[in-house]
Formats: C-alpha cells, sequence, structure tokens
C-alpha cells in the first residue's frame, strides 16, 4: 500500500529550495503495517501518538541567539508567503484526524505564535474538537509574551487551556542581549501575571546556555517562587544547524539542581503522566514546583509520543528529524480524510526516532536538522 506523495516544486531561492529538499520530498511510505497495542496505533518503539505540536508561523520578533540568530535570519531570509501556510481550515481537519488516531493535546507554537493573524480563531475551532474519549482536547501554546499581556484574555475566552512562556534571563541586560531585539524582560513578565491573572495556568520555559545565562538561575527562581507559576530549566540543545550547538555549552540539569538545592532545598515529585517532558522537583520550604528538561543528558525518547506539524504541513516525528511527510499536497491535491488518516498512521508506525537517545553514539554528525522555528519548538 505504498502511497506517493508529489514534492511541492517552483521555490524561489536556493535557501528554501534546501528546505524543501529536507522536507517535504519524502513519499508517505510505506509498505508498513499499522500497529496497535491497547487501541491505541505505537510506533515501533512501542510509542503511541498523543500530542501534536503545530508551528503556526515561522515569524518572530526575536532573534535569540540559540535560535534565530541575526546572522542567519536577516533580511535575506526567504520567510514563507502567507499562501505556504496551512489554513486554519486545513489545520483543522489535520487536528481532526490526529485527535481520532489517539491525540489528546495540541500545542501551538512557531516562530511566534502570537504573530499568526487572528490565532484565537483557530483556538476556538480547536477546542470544538472532542477527543477520541470524549473529553476535551488540551490546547497549549509556547509564546515569547511579547503580546500576551493584550492577548491573554481574549486566548483564554477562546479556549486556550495553558500557556508557556520562555524567558532566559530578568537581568535586563542579559536578556535583551538574548533576544537580541532589545525587548524588556520587565514586559515578558507583565506578560505572565497577565495570563496568570486571565486565568491561565502558566510555565515559564528557560534555556541554559554556559556563558549565556548561568548566573540567572537563581534570580528566575526567585521571580517565580510562590507565585503559582511553574519554571522549568531546559538544556541547550542541537535544534536546527543556525546556532553553532556545542556540547560545551550544555549546563546539566544536574547541576542546576545542585545549585538551587544549595539555596532552596528540593525534593523530588513523580510524573504527572508518561511521556512527560520535564523531571518535576518541589521547594522543601512549600515554595512550589520547578522543572528540568533535560533532552541531552538524560534523554526521555522512550516516552514520547509527540509528533509535529511545520508551517507548511510536514509531519515530523521528532525534533532533531532530517525529513519531514508533506501532508500540505495531500489536503491540497483532493485526498479524503480517510486517506490522510491511513497515510498518518503508516507514518507514525514507521517512527523509530529517538535522536536525544543516540545522539553521543551515532547518526550522521553533519545531518541536516530543521531549524526550531519551523518545525515547532
Ligand atoms: N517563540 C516561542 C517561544 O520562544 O516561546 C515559541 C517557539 S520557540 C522555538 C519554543 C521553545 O524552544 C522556546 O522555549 C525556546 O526557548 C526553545 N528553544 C529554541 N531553541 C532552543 C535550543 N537550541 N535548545 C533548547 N531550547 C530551545
Ligand atoms: Fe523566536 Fe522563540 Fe526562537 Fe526566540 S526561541 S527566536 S522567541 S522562536
Ligand atoms: Fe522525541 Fe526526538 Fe526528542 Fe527523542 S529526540 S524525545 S524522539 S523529539
Amino acid at each position: 500500500m505504498a502511497k506517493t506523495v508529489v514534492p511541492i516544486v517552483s521555490e524561489r531561492q536556493e535557501q528554501a529550495e534546501r528546505r524543501r529538499a529536507q522536507v517535504l520530498s519524502l513519499p508517505v511510505p510505506l509498505n508498513g503495517e499499522i500497529r496497535t497495542e491497547n487501541d491505541s496505533l505505537v510506533d515501533r518503539r512501542h510509542r503511541p501518538l498523543r500530542d501534536i505540536r503545530i508551528s503556526v508561523t515561522d515569524h518572530c520578533n526575536f532573534r535569540c541567539r540559540y535560535c534565530m540568530p541575526k546572522e542567519k535570519f536577516d533580511s535575506h531570509h526567504q520567510f514563507l508567503t502567507h499562501t505556504e501556510l496551512l489554513t486554519f481550515d486545513e489545520i483543522t481537519r489535520l487536528v481532526r484526524i490526529f485527535v481520532k488516531l489517539g491525540v489528546q493535546k495540541v500545542r501551538l507554537t512557531g516562530g511566534e505564535p502570537t504573530l499568526r493573524k487572528h490565532l484565537s480563531e483557530l483556538i476556538a475551532r480547536l477546542k470544538k474538537i472532542p477527543r477520541a474519549d470524549g473529553r476535551p482536547l488540551d490546547i497549549a501554546m509556547t509564546t515569547n509574551a511579547t503580546l500576551l499581556e493584550r492577548m491573554a484574555g481574549e486566548l483564554k475566552a477562546a479556549g486556550l487551556d495553558r500557556v508557556t512562556v520562555s524567558l532566559d534571563a530578568v537581568d535586563e541586560t542579559i536578556f535583551q542581549s538574548i533576544n537580541d531585539v532589545g525587548f524588556p524582560a520587565k514586559k515578558v513578565l507583565d506578560g505572565i501575571w497577565a495570563a496568570r491573572d486571565a486565568g491561565l495556568p502558566v510555565k515559564v520555559n528557560t534555556v541554559l546556555k554556559k556563558g549565556m545565562n548561568e548566573g540567572e538561575i537563581i534570580p528566575l527562581v526567585e521571580a517565580f517562587r510562590h507565585t503559582g507559576v511553574v519554571l522549568r530549566f531546559i538544556e541547550y540543545m542541537d535544534a536546527g544547524t543556525a546556532n553553532g550547538w556545542r556540547m560545551d555549552d550544555v549546563l546539566p540539569s544536574a547541576t542546576v539542581v545542585e545549585r538551587i538545592n544549595a539555596v532552596y532545598p528540593l525534593e523530588p515529585l513523580d510524573p504527572n503522566y508518561r511521556g512527560e517532558t520535564a523531571a518535576r522537583w518541589r521547594f522543601k520550604d512549600g515554595g512550589g514546583e520547578i522543572g528540568f528538561i533535560s533532552s541531552v543528558t538524560q534523554a526521555f525518547c522512550k516516552d514520547c509520543t509527540r509528533a509535529r506539524l511545520s508551517v507548511e504541513g510536514g509531519l515530523f516525528l521528532c525534533l532533531f528529524a532530517d525529513r519531514g511527510y508533506d501532508l500540505r499536497t495531500m489536503l491540497r491535491g483532493g485526498a479524503t480524510d480517510q486517506e490522510i488518516e491511513e497515510a498518518i498512521s503508516l507514518i507514525w508506525c514507521s517512527r523509530n526516532d529517538n535522536y536525544s537517545e543516540i545522539r553521543h553514539s551515532g547518526g550522521n554528525p553533519d545531518r541536516q536538522r530543521i531549524e526550531m522555528q519551523y518545525i515547532g519548538g
């Protein structure tokens, strides 16, 4: 039952062609079989499909040095045109299909998702899709919070369930040098409090990179203890190739736990559910919860139930994938829901990705990983 998905052709520049070749040229494979366990579709490592991360725009108003460095994402960079993006109709149609296949959570990301026009309209449409078990779909968003103070109420009213805000420092000089557009940390904090006050549970993600913001660990902890906002430290990852990642730049979570524990004693908590990316801890003095996402030093591939949908409808099975599957051509080429469902099922069942487990031991160091703002962080 091999299916062919036609690559989209006619791009403008070499840069775009290279991306296209990586992303959209694979035929939906596979002579494979559909495999299920406990009524769930499972991949070759027995992992069900539970989460989908959707990149709704490749644009961003920051130029974080570790994600979209200015030198690479300058005025010559070819961002996608509006017609290349999946429309809300297309996203909604795909999510309906993903939900039939077991997806329970959708995360909107990017680029900067709040830059996508009428985002709350998309949220409202997704929120109406019931999960296979009849419960409401969980809708989350990851954002740099530049527009959150203004948008929090509207997003919550549309059906957003939770928000994750990225904030790498509270010191203004350090934060503005990381985002590289001079945006104040104070305004991100205003967005965080506005979201919390609008009734959205808020998590804050901090990427730690040696020499960049190590000194911000304790100030960030202090900014969020006793606030109900859960801070999570993320190890700097080799996502994409624009950031020139080196293992020496990674600050292992174990070191971060030690440093915090020396000032504010911590104790571990059990995970909330299978596949939770963050290891959970809490402050012994009742200051709240804190998390650590250690995808470099403690891979969690074995429980990874996430797929990613790129801005233009490429389905990626791993954050570090070098290839995606072109669903947009199916959507725009007249495929039925049944055909798309079958294709996604085959793709998921063929999945064997475990990049973080083999990062140091194998694989091709030169392989072209997709940039995070495109694939969705
Ligand atoms: N613009 C939004 C934001 O920053 O929250 C959403 C997209 S961004 C790509 C999603 C997340 O990926 C952010 O929390 C960001 O810090 C994280 N991220 C980007 N590049 C990373 C890297 N190389 N290693 C670890 N996390 C990274
Ligand atoms: Fe933009 Fe988010 Fe990447 Fe920073 S991490 S450049 S805010 S997409
Ligand atoms: Fe999932 Fe890939 Fe990350 Fe492993 S490396 S946890 S498979 S996204």
